[in-house]
């Protein structure tokens, strides 16, 4: 790690800052474990090693999950080993869909009743899976479903990789109007913040993304991980040398009014966040995407487009406009359609890339920002 990083840690301990209260941990799964990991487990239940690359290619190649269909384990090893390592982690509490099925949303219930969310898209051309990486999240962000509730524990590693492996599940047998089918990107996007719960999220890229049979073989280049702007964390990432996307939460080009809408700008600073997105950049070679919710006359004035574009001008960069999908309550909407317009066209001018992210799922409260638990 830099030596700047170790100056910001030294200020407030990071642990002080994102610290998730004590609970249960959820039971181990093979999810979990690295596939030496996975032969140790194995061998410690009694059973010869290559059992463990037996379970991985029904649990990450097959998609299986019904032990039954593990036939080529001995019942009683089978016992022993699904009892051991597949325990059961997640409960589908409810699935919503939209777009004639193509957009799914399932609420998840774990082992000790936490309930969280994740969306799978099909589009003509991919499936992508929003994930989530936590119950609930700490950043407060006021615009953010989430964040309201505050968070409830990280999830572990195998609950992250089971919600991919669902949806792949429901892609591979068909279950999504257009034939079966596969998930192709991932984005960490649901509820929390991924990289507050950094060790079960890099746990997490790899079970998805080393190729099957010890993973699910996504790609890595396929995979983002969407962050409010914890700094340190950002710089360890990039010291992973993974070749994810990086996706930052900026929502606002100004310390000012970015204290407020993403709170834990008063710890790192715009100037900070973007500094640390532009070293991963180099070190991924990965364009970094720049996330904006576009809020009604608070973000969206042509001033701030006018800074933003100065902020990431000549920069590998990507913004993503995100038209603000109000919270129950909220006193905040999305921008009028003619400033949107002018905010995109001040970015292009200043010749940074911007699309406006499309907003599927809004019926199921799936889009952004509202996943949040109602269903419990
Ligand atoms: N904690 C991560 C992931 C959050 S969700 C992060 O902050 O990046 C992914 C994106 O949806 C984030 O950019 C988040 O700021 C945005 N978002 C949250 N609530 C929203 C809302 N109500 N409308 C539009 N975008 C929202």
């Amino acid at each position: 790690m830099s030596s700047s990083t170790d100056a910001a840690a030294a200020r407030t301990p990071a642990k002080l800052v994102f610290a998730a209260p004590r609970r249960a941990k959820p039971p181990r799964h093979l999810a979990d474990l690295s596939p030496a990991e996975r032969r140790e487990a194995v061998v410690a239940l009694g059973e010869k090693p290559f059992r463990a690359d037996q379970l991985s290619r029904h649990y990450f190649a097959r998609l299986v999950d019904d032990p039954a269909e593990m036939t080529d384990l001995p019942a009683a090893a089978r016992d022993r080993l699904v009892g051991d390592l597949l325990p059961p982690l997640l409960s589908p509490v409810r699935e919503l869909a939209c777009d004639d099925g193509r957009t799914l949303k399932t609420v998840w219930k774990a082992f000790d009743g936490v309930l969280f969310e994740s969306v799978l898209m099909r589009y003509p051309d991919r499936a992508t899976m929003c994930v989530s990486s936590q119950a609930g999240c700490g950043m407060n962000c006021p615009f953010c479903a989430t964040g309201q509730a505050g968070l409830t524990r990280n999830l572990s590693t195998a609950e992250i990789v089971e919600q991919v492996a669902a949806g792949a599940r429901a892609l591979a047998r068909g279950r999504i109007p257009g034939g079966p089918g596969r998930v192709s990107n991932i984005v960490f996007m649901g509820m929390g913040e991924p990289l507050a719960n950094y060790r079960s999220v890099i746990g997490a890229v790899r079970r998805i993304t080393d190729p099957a049979p010890a993973g699910l073989g996504i790609s890595q280049r396929a995979v983002t991980v969407s962050t409010v702007g914890l700094v340190p964390a950002i710089e360890k990432l990039a010291a992973e040398e993974l070749s994810v996307r990086l996706a930052v939460s900026l929502h606002a080009p100004d310390d000012e009014l970015r204290d407020e809408l993403v709170p834990i700008n008063n710890r790192w600073k715009v100037a900070e966040v973007l500094d640390a997105a532009w070293a991963y950049a180099e070190r991924s070679g990965r364009r970094v995407s720049v996330e904006y919710a576009l809020i009604k006359d608070v973000n969206d004035q042509a001033w701030r487009a006018d800074l933003l574009g100065r902020l990431l001008k000549g920069r590998l960069v990507h913004v993503n406009l995100i038209p603000l999908n109000p919270t129950p309550g909220s006193k905040w909407t999305a921008s009028r359609p003619q400033d949107e317009r002018e905010f995109v066209r001040r970015l292009e001018a200043h010749g940074v890339a911007v699309t406006v992210r499309d907003t599927r799922g809004r019926e199921i409260d799936g889009a952004c920002g509202q996943l949040a638990a109602q269903s419990g």
